[in-house]
């Protein structure tokens, strides 16, 4: 498993803003997008690529063409804020939703919706901004390696703690993951500590 967590000027800067508190909903909307595109270009810097001849009005050269379309499976409902990102930068790409909720009785993540498409020769990006417990994750990932067979699957999110990130490697060691900061630790609720609150509710702005 490799965690890689972004190391850009950029990167910090936009985390920053969105973990300040004062941060308004749109704020926080238009940061989450930015910082998407650099942890969506850090996700697929290896994807597949062909060799094709292309003209240029001077002559005929060799160029590259992606050769391995993504198909973006955010996590209901903060995994939303991840998804702009991945479509500005690759607009073929096919979306599929997976919405997870917390078994009262088993304190285990359990779908309650899951509209899943074809992934084949396509690689999956699931966005979920906080990897904290790894729990939803975690069931996400093991719902997508179910039901389909992309080429691979990445973990797209903004904020890794270290428990989840042990829980996807311990699940899921064959998947990368790609975080813009790996945090301290956890509270007693699986908050994510400094973090930067509940995700879903700054960016839909349900506080
Ligand atoms: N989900 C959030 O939105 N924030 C956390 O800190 C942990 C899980």
């Amino acid at each position: 498993m490799t965690l890689t967590v972004l190391d850009h000027p950029l990167a910090h800067d936009l985390l920053s803003r969105l973990r300040e508190r004062g941060t308004d909903p749109a704020e926080f909307r238009s940061l989450t997008r930015r910082l998407g595109w650099l942890l969506v270009i850090e996700a697929t810097r290896d994807l597949l690529a062909e060799r094709i001849s292309i003209e240029t009005p001077m002559e005929e050269t060799k160029a590259e063409r992606i050769a391995e379309p993504l198909v973006a499976i955010p996590v209901l409902r903060a995994g939303l804020g991840l998804l702009d990102a991945v479509t500005d930068l690759y607009p073929d790409t096919i979306v599929g939703y997976l919405g997870l909720e917390r078994d009262e009785r088993t304190l285990e993540p359990r779908d309650y919706y899951a509209k899943l498409p074809r992934m084949d020769g396509r690689r999956a990006l699931v966005l979920d901004p906080m990897l904290a417990t790894g729990g939803s994750g975690s069931a996400a990932i093991a719902h997508v390696k179910a039901h389909a067979k992309p080429t691979s699957i990445s973990f797209v999110c903004i904020v890794a703690a270290p428990e989840g990130v042990a829980r996807l490697e311990a699940d899921h060691p064959e998947v990368p993951i790609v975080a813009g900061a790996l945090d301290r630790e956890l509270n007693g609720v699986g908050f994510i500590l400094p973090g930067l609150g509940d995700f879903g509710d700054r960016l839909h702005g349900t506080v």
